[in-house]
């Protein structure tokens, strides 16, 4: 190996290489290694051997951490502590193939420098087939991270929750109301945050239409519903308008979580009797609160499937509230239904099929592509129906 030069002739050098692995493998497997300790006491030669080896390839372990670390590695100095603190290895190890894969996603032109837009690869949709179910993960590759645009800046520090509610429309109590301040220190950090609708919530008169027999509303032909995609603040504002004078309304969310600490919304469904709308929560993050108008009204019945993320999500990421859900999974849970799922509520009362590979996609993914338009969409578009 030493006569091969590494720079001028690489395959020669790397033949070489392997050639002394391929030696050194053979040689090592060929000691038996549950009996080494007892070959020990027998023979002190072998003893000291096997000392000299150990401390050779330790040696050789510790400047290769150093070589690939930049001399800021840990050394591990015996037997025991390459058991106790193999995790030394494994850093240096992973730092280093990190360092080929950007070095790999630059050769292919998929990393500029640090700072410049890594383009976001077409929707990849991986397949797994496990012993029960098959599953399909749907995400995308270099996805600008979209909570760096966030006007609120992500604290993972606390997992406090925070109001970020300001104002409070449909209020019979103040924003206040119940804020209780910790012995006497008004700094927000320690004031005792309540559910600023709990008051509201608690007192809810429920419309008188809620009490009625209504006949059920047919819902309209899906291919042909108009789908608007609100991702201004003017059209969201429009869209406001409209939610404001409907009866009921249908409403969904989808969330990211995937190698994310707290996660977050990334489109919410919105359906009234003749229209869809999904919104871009990404692009409009900071503007939901102008939802609370209808979300907050007492007359507007909100209805949702299995809520209980939902209302997490609404309050965490936007400030928004709900007074007056109807929630159709513990309805189908009442009336004793076979199941209870969403899925299984539309197939039973509209015959529809929703495609569950959709149920774990990367909701990050702009612009979305039409197949996760579509499935997100049918999470509210059939909803008002199955309340009815
Ligand atoms: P859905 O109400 O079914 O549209 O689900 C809303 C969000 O919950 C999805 O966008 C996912 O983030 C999450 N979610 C739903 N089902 C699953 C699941 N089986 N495993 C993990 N996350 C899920
Ligand atoms: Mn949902
Ligand atoms: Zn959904």
């Amino acid at each position: 190996m030493a006569t091969t030069n590494i720079v001028a002739d690489f395959d020669a050098w790397q033949a070489a290489l392997f050639a002394v692995l391929i030696k050194a493998t053979k040689a090592s497997n060929a000691v038996p290694a549950g009996d080494v300790a007892f070959y020990r006491t027998l023979d002190r030669s072998f003893a000291s051997d096997m000392n000299e080896a150990s401390s050779t390839t330790l040696d050789l372990c510790n400047r290769l951490l150093q070589q690939a670390s930049g001399s800021t590695a840990e050394q591990l100095v015996n037997g025991d502590d390459v058991n106790d603190r193999f995790d030394i290895v494994v850093d240096v190890v992973d730092n280093m193939l990190e360092k080929v894969d950007i070095a790999m996603e630059e050769m292919k032109g998929l990393r500029k420098k640090v700072g410049s837009v890594i383009p976001q690869s077409a929707p990849i949709i991986a397949s797994a087939k496990g012993d029960k179910l098959e599953y399909k993960l749907i995400h995308a590759q270099n996805i600008a991270r979209p909570q760096v645009r966030f006007p609120d800046a992500v604290d993972n520090s606390s997992v406090r929750f925070i109001r970020k509610i300001t104002y409070k429309p449909n209020a019979k109590v103040d924003l206040n109301y119940g804020m209780e301040t910790v012995d006497g220190d008004s700094s927000q950090e320690l004031v005792a945050q309540p559910h600023p609708y709990e008051y509201e919530i608690s007192h809810l008169e429920y419309p008188q239409h809620m009490f009625e027999q209504i006949p059920e509303q047919l819902y309209t032909p899906f291919d042909t519903t108009s789908l608007i995609w609100v991702d201004t603040e003017e059209v969201l504002k429009d869209m406001c308008r409209t939610l404001e004078i409907q009866r009921e309304i249908a409403i969904d969310l989808e969330h990211h979580s995937y190698r994310s600490f707290q996660g977050f919304s990334c489109l919410m469904q919105i359906s009234t009797r003749d229209q869809d709308y999904v919104v871009d929560t990404l692009e409009l993050r900071g503007s939901l609160h102008l939802l609370n108008q209808s979300f907050t009204d007492p007359k507007i019945v909100k209805v949702l499937h299995g809520a209980e993320s939902d209302i997490i999500w609404l309050q965490r990421d936007f400030g928004v509230y709900i007074v007056n859900m109807f929630d159709t999974y513990h309805a189908s849970k009442l009336l004793e239904f076979g199941a209870h799922s969403l899925a299984y509520l539309l197939k039973y009362f509209v015959d529809f099929d929703a495609d569950k590979k959709y149920q774990l996609a990367d909701w990050r993914i702009r612009p979305l592509p039409k197949e996760m338009l579509l499935y997100a969409r049918a999470d509210t578009h059939f909803l008002l129906y199955i309340y009815d």
